[in-house]
């Protein structure tokens, strides 16, 4: 399928843009970032020109200084802020690239208002929650908006009700009044549950959720019902009239099989995009899918599956490293195979004497990003194992790093080889804070954030064929430490390649940035400072996942023959 950017447009706007605000009700985790992201999808294949962003009403300025077992994965994107994770469906889903604006939080706005307080813009005013705070959220809204949007489509976090998020509520019933009851759509995400042991499907809470909305004057427009199971005429009967939806306003989003790529189907089968762009006053155009489906069959048709180990530290939250689970997830798309991710606690690899069996049916392993010292050393040895038995491998940013000391300790024996955010005594710093990073102490937005371009400078590389033989790439970054080139020429001398290069100053070659390593004489084992995992899609898998899988699923067949 094309990416977005690459559809035909639709010509002029019809008009002013379109507004589609998702709220979510009874609990949190229902799947809304993924249900925004499946209706711009299908917006999209309609030829429309999509924006999707996120309200959230914590009050951190950004997620960048969250830990990830509370919040899930950080999502980078190509400006380099530090986001939600609802990003990343975004942008797997809707195949372009989100900013900063796409993102909000509470916090972020209450930094502007109180910053224009400081700085006596509101001219000795008393600055309050309505209009000053509702005001900064209206204008989030629309700093998201550039001239080509046809459809905006803004996800609010939280479930109605949250305390919290009252000034994001009364700023979208502002912003409804103001644009128009005919160019603002409200879909309202609920969870309806089935009580097993009376066997009933129950509205209730939904329409609780529905009455929360309404004390703030917000009626929705289109009820989207999750559930486990199918809801039946009845019941929707019931929840149309009793949360004032029209009855084919109401949506089933029951559990789907397979993966999170069948919910645009779910929702194109009962028409949704037709009756939002009847709403909104938008024509009704074709909306093909066929491209979607074939993905679709690819995937429930797997010619074979692949055991992949997921080697970190934050393993026992599932969405700290949602992105990368997506990548490897894509490869095997792409090569039509299904991954059986295999979840290993590299802090547990350090206290079991007998890890190696832990690697016993794995055919690949992913070492991802982190940060402290926590299961450092159990990344390592799941890498010495892969180096060691040639096991496919790939390593992203933390992962780059703990192969570069493992490689340094283990090839070039030099004793108590180390990064220094491990051990800033080391006395081999293989891994060495950057220098602008020195001056650095306030946490949020500080590391070297987004997209860097990286050269690959051996045509003959795993890396380069993999990327398609490519000078140059871009790729996202978060972190403030780097490869010491003091080193470089041992790796080399050794058998380490450097496959890919950050060049700051075109008049200073020795100054490059060690961007991927790359193993001479291994089946696979490839390691990037970037997270690569940000820009993979299931239409669009990222080259050194993919190859990483083409590799893999080539070993197990030649060790098969
Ligand atoms: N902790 C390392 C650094 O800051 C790696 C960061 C990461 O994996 N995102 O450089």
């Amino acid at each position: 399928m094309a990416p977005a950017s690459d559809r035909s447009a639709r010509g002029k706007r019809q008009g002013p843009p379109r507004h589609i605000f998702i709220t979510g009700g009874v609990v949190s985790s229902l799947g809304k970032g993924i249900t925004a992201a499946s209706i711009g999808r299908l917006l999209i294949n309609m030829g429309y020109r999509v924006r999707i962003q996120k309200l959230d009403p914590y009050l951190n300025v950004d997620p960048g200084t969250m830990n990830p077992f509370q919040h899930g994965e950080v999502f980078v994107t190509d400006d380099g802020a530090e986001t939600d994770l609802d990003l990343g469906h975004y942008e797997r889903f809707l195949g372009q690239p989100c900013s900063r604006n796409s993102t909000y939080t509470s916090g972020r706005i209450y930094q502007t208002v109180i910053n224009h307080e400081r700085a006596g813009r509101y001219n000795g005013g008393t600055v309050q929650v309505v209009p000053h705070i509702t005001n900064e959220i209206k204008e989030a809204i629309r700093s998201a908006l550039d001239d080509d949007v046809d459809v905006l489509i803004t996800e609010l976090g939280g479930t109605v009700g949250d305390i919290e998020g009252l000034p994001f509520m009364e700023a979208v019933r502002q912003f409804r009044h103001e644009a128009g009851r005919d160019h603002v759509a409200l879909c309202h995400l609920a969870y309806i549950p089935y009580i097993k042991a009376a066997g009933e499907i129950k509205t209730k809470p939904a329409q609780h959720s529905v009455q929360k909305l309404r004390e703030i004057g917000l009626i929705p427009d289109f009820l989207l019902c999750r559930s486990e199971e199918r809801l039946g005429k009845d019941v929707k009967e019931k929840l149309a009239l009793f949360c004032n939806v029209d009855m084919k306003h109401v949506i089933e989003l029951h559990d789907v099989a397979h993966s999170i790529y069948e919910v645009p189907m779910l929702i194109y089968r009962q028409g949704l995009h037709n009756l939002l762009a009847e709403r909104l006053n938008l024509p009704i155009v074709d909306c093909p899918m066929n491209d979607w489906e074939l993905m679709l069959r690819h995937i429930r048709n797997p010619k074979g599956t692949l055991r992949v180990a997921l080697v970190g530290k934050y393993i026992n939250h599932q969405d700290a490293y949602k992105s990368v689970t997506e990548a490897i997830d894509h490869a095997g798309y792409a090569n039509l195979l299904s991954i059986d991710l295999v979840r290993i606690e590299s802090d547990g690899l350090e206290k079991d004497e007998n890890w190696r069996q832990q690697f016993n049916d794995i055919d690949a392993v992913v070492v991802p990003g982190g940060f402290g010292r926590r299961g450092f050393e159990g990344m390592l040895r799941a890498i010495e194992h892969c180096r060691s038995h040639g096991i496919p491998f790939l390593g992203l940013c933390l992962g780059m790093q703990a192969a570069s000391v493992e490689f340094a300790r283990n090839v070039l024996r030099l004793d108590g080889a180390n990064s220094v955010e491990m051990d800033d005594k080391t006395p081999h710093p293989i891994i060495v804070l950057m220098e602008e990073q020195k001056q650095v102490m306030q946490l949020g937005g500080t590391m070297r954030l987004g997209a860097y371009p990286c050269t690959l400078p051996r045509r003959s590389s795993r890396t380069s064929k993999a990327y398609g033989g490519a000078d140059v790439v871009e790729e996202r970054h978060r972190h403030r430490f780097e490869f010491n080139n003091d080193y470089r020429h041992a790796f080399e001398e050794a058998g380490m390649l450097f496959t890919g290069l950050y060049q700051p100053d075109a008049q200073q070659p020795e100054a490059s940035l060690v961007e991927i390593i790359e193993l001479r004489d291994h089946p696979y084992f490839i390691a990037t400072q970037a997270h690569p995992e940000f820009k993979s899609s299931a239409v669009i898998p990222h080259p050194l996942f993919k190859a990483l899988i083409t590799a893999t699923w080539r070993q197990r067949n030649a060790a098969a023959e």
